[in-house]
């Protein structure tokens, strides 16, 4: 017997097989809407959200695949299973499960069999559903979660930082240290707690990145700044390599993206680099590329370290894979850097080779004002 929340859109423009679909599925206790045309069926699809559609091939103004394009094409629908009537040849329906109709059925059917392919599709349906459910649960668990922990560290960290300062009284000296360690630790602990929260914004589409233009020049020389103590401390070598044709404009190093996202990308590329290569240097080199019709910005962060197994460089993006390094961590920073640069349109890549080091390159698109400039500088040329 039918659960009583299954609701089943019949799609012909026969009366007479709307009638006769209607009435055996209404046999088994479905809620049965009768609609005559695709255009009918996209107009209430949005409100209505059948569990399953009964869709006729053969309908003048639309036909069920075209139909069946329209509604896979939509995005604000959650999946709804697509099952084509068709009276047609073999080829017809290869088409139309291509463009994402879930099974067909041929006219004259029989009803047992019919009957059959619903309760399949439905059964579908419900399983992926119930997976939805799980997985939207998991999603604001986790992002509760890493909201609610985020609190208590800050707040430890700040008293923490008080008692160094002696703000209760004089600390001895051996206890400062102590104290500091764990507040070194705690800034460990929510640097991969935002990172977590990081990777569950994009995961769950909750992510705006607010693209805006910036230099990046000045943003790598930044970075390079900032991670230079941890190279000397290291005596490796950070160099940051500026291969822009230089036209006398700053212009020509402004980057159209999220500042802030693409910020923590190239820390946390150079921030590897160094913390798996013990001797050496760290290249970061950038430019457009190519060179005669630039198309796109690269970045590429270069080092002598001991380089990625090639095994282990399809997984170096999958998130939570540490990889096998005994400095790995989390395995989170390359998953959120690959994503970032997805959402700015480019790619993140890895060329790598064992005891030669390894070469992190992003590439993203240019944005209109650079374009113009690239195609100015080319005209002018
Ligand atoms: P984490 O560094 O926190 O483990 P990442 O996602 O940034 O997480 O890196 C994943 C893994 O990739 C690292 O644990 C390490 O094994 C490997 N890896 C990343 N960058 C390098 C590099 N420059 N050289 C060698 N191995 C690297």
């Amino acid at each position: 017997m039918a659960a009583k929340s299954d609701h089943v859109f019949v799609v012909d423009d026969s009366a007479d097989n709307c009638f006769l679909l209607q009435a055996l599925l209404e046999d088994e206790n479905y809620q049965v809407t009768t609609l005559s045309s695709g255009i009918e069926l996209l107009e209430v699809i949005g409100e209505q959200r059948p569990d399953l559609i009964l869709l006729d091939v053969m309908m003048p103004e639309m036909s069920g695949y075209e139909a069946t394009q329209q509604i896979r094409a939509r995005a604000d629908l959650p999946f709804i299973p697509i099952l084509l009537v068709t009276a047609h040849e073999r080829s017809n329906v290869v088409e139309g499960l291509d463009i994402g109709a879930d099974d067909f059925i041929r006219k004259p059917f029989d009803a047992d069999e019919l009957m059959a392919r619903v309760r399949a599709l439905l059964r579908l349906k419900h399983s992926v559903d119930a997976e939805r459910v799980i997985t939207q649960q998991r999603d604001d668990f986790v992002s509760r979660l890493t909201h609610d922990l985020r609190t208590p560290l800050v707040a430890a960290n700040r008293m923490l930082t008080l008692v160094t300062e002696d703000a209760f009284g004089d600390v001895p000296s051996e206890a400062k240290g102590a104290v500091v360690q764990t507040i070194r630790n705690n800034d460990h602990l929510l640097t991969m707690v935002n990172t977590l929260l990081e990777v569950y914004r994009y995961e769950a589409g909750r992510k705006e990145t607010a693209i805006a233009p910036f230099n990046l020049k000045r943003l790598l020389e930044e970075v390079v700044g900032q991670l230079q103590p941890l190279a000397q401390e290291k005596h490796l070598a950070l160099k940051l390599d500026d291969g822009v044709d230089y036209q006398g404009d700053e212009r020509c190093y402004t980057l159209f993206g999220d500042r802030l996202e693409l910020r923590r990308v190239i820390l946390n590329l150079i921030d590897n680099a160094l913390k798996f290569t013990d001797a050496g240097s760290v290249h970061v080199r950038f430019e457009t590329v190519p060179t005669d019709a630039p198309t796109h910005w690269s970045i590429r962060v270069k080092d002598t370290g001991p380089g990625i197994p090639t095994a282990d460089q399809a997984e170096i993006f999958a998130w939570f894979r540490p990889g096998k390094h005994r400095r790995s961590g989390s395995g989170l920073g390359l998953h959120l850097s690959q994503r970032i640069i997805a959402a700015h349109g480019g790619t993140l890549t890895l060329a790598s080779e064992v005891g030669q080091g390894s070469t992190f390159a992003v590439q993203i698109p240019l944005q209109p004002i650079l374009q113009d400039t690239a195609q100015r500088r080319q005209a002018s040329q």
